[in-house]
């Protein structure tokens, strides 16, 4: 459910008209419902309220903006944060240090220094030797580091190879069959607080079967892990759970999700905690786009030439995802062509043979459920801005990133003046 509707035959972002935001922002640009984001996050939230007090935390990789992290902290939302950047953003965006979890399987030695000062509430440690590393700068530092092991329990997620986490030749965590002896090893080191396992086996998952199977794993190992004597009070779920990116594709609940979860972990005896983002931001934001012009140059589908690209979107290039494209004031006909972006790449096609709304040049169409891994991906290329973003509020709105000109990019290189 999201708020992206026509109304009186015009696409509105709640009250507010697409038409009027691609006027007075220009195009392309990301638009998000405030609306939106907040029914996602009591969604999940009350999904889990069979639990005892779980924590949340929005994956800051899938939307980083500032904007989308205050709606969200504003939730009482904390945030899982994969790199430094990613921190300064969610203390930015007022998130209390002790609701932050910071996973990734490559924390440089300034980002653990970084986490530990700011006394961040937990370190998903990815490796054995992250363990002793993080031990050493805690123990310098006279801190104590929160952490949770991450195990990779070698389930096939069953999605995009690129998205897959949580397979044994993925990169994530420790194999669980090796986590009860590294567990027990970072136990006894100094400056670590070892007091919980986590678990992320990918994103946009369809079926819950997986996430069950690596959360009984999970429920083993923290078994396994008192049977040693070992302390256990916190266990991290991840994210992953994934949302349709086609009209009427079903996917399982946040309810269905948060029913299963209470069923698998019941009498586990932890702390839960979850790192949703997709789930969260998917289908809360679109990104509007303007036809450049239609390309009719043979009796094939016609080419649509809009004005965004994969740089400013670039999950279909990188992962052949789909997106629905839909106009925003559509006049009932129907089409069949290829939509591309100007980039001087093939990959920069997104969708091809695609029945959609007829669109001429100078029309305004949505790329819909780009609010996650959306404009946080986007680059330069081609020497292209970076793409603006608006936030809607019932009738308001205001831009939450500005449009980054390829001119203020390139304010930021040098020639040498050996050259
Ligand atoms: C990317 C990621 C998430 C969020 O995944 P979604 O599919 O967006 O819910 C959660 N945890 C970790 C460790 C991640 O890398």
């Amino acid at each position: 459910m999201n708020h992206f509707e026509l109304k009186n035959g015009v696409m509105h972002a709640e009250d507010v008209p697409l038409p009027q935001i691609a006027q007075e922002v220009g195009t392309p640009v990301y638009v998000y419902s405030m609306a939106t984001l907040v029914r996602h996050a009591r969604v999940f939230r009350d999904a889990l309220s069979g639990l005892d007090k779980p924590h949340i935390a929005f994956a800051v990789k899938s939307n980083p903006n500032l904007a989308v992290l205050k709606v969200l902290q504003r939730e009482g939302y904390g945030a899982d944060v994969v790199s430094g950047g990613e921190l300064v953003r969610a203390l930015a965006a007022d998130m209390a240090p002790a609701d932050i979890v910071f996973s990734g399987v490559g924390k440089t030695h300034a980002e653990l220094v970084q986490g530990l000062e700011q006394d961040i509430g937990q370190f998903n440690l990815e490796s054995e030797e992250e363990g002793y590393e993080l031990s050493a700068i805690a123990a310098r530092l006279g801190k104590t580091a929160r952490c949770a092991l991450r195990v990779n329990p070698d389930v096939d997620a069953r999605t995009h190879d690129k998205i897959s986490t949580g397979k044994a030749e993925n990169k994530f965590g420790v194999p669980i069959d090796r986590a009860g002896e590294i567990y027990a090893a970072l136990a006894a080191m100094p400056g670590l607080d070892m007091r919980g396992v986590a678990v992320h086996i990918g994103s946009q998952l369809s079926s819950l079967e997986p996430l069950e199977t690596a959360f009984e794993k999970l429920g083993r190992l923290i078994a396994d892990l008192r049977g040693q004597g070992l302390k256990v009070t916190h266990a991290d779920l991840g994210g992953g759970l994934g949302v349709p990116y086609k009209a009427g594709e079903t996917f399982p609940s946040p309810a269905e999700y948060g029913a299963m979860v209470a069923r698998v972990t019941k009498g586990w005896d932890v702390a839960l905690s979850f790192e949703p983002g997709r789930v969260i931001a998917g289908n809360a934001g679109i990104l509007l786009t303007r036809v450049i012009r239609v390309k009719r140059s043979s009796n094939a589908s016609p080419f649509i030439i809009v004005d965004a690209a994969m740089n400013d979107l670039a999950r279909p290039a990188m992962y052949g995802a789909w997106h629905d494209i839909d106009a925003v004031e559509p006049t009932g006909g129907r089409t069949t062509a290829h939509i591309v972006g100007p980039i001087c790449e093939t990959g920069d096609t997104f969708a091809m043979n695609r029945e959609i709304d007829t669109l001429e040049a100078g029309d305004l169409a949505v790329f819909r459920t780009a609010g996650a891994y959306g404009a946080t991906m986007a680059s330069s290329y081609n020497s292209r801005g970076f793409v603006p973003e608006v936030l809607v509020d019932g009738a308001r709105y205001a831009v939450v990133a500005d449009r980054l000109p390829a001119a203020d990019i390139m304010a930021a290189e040098r020639v040498p003046d050996w050259l």
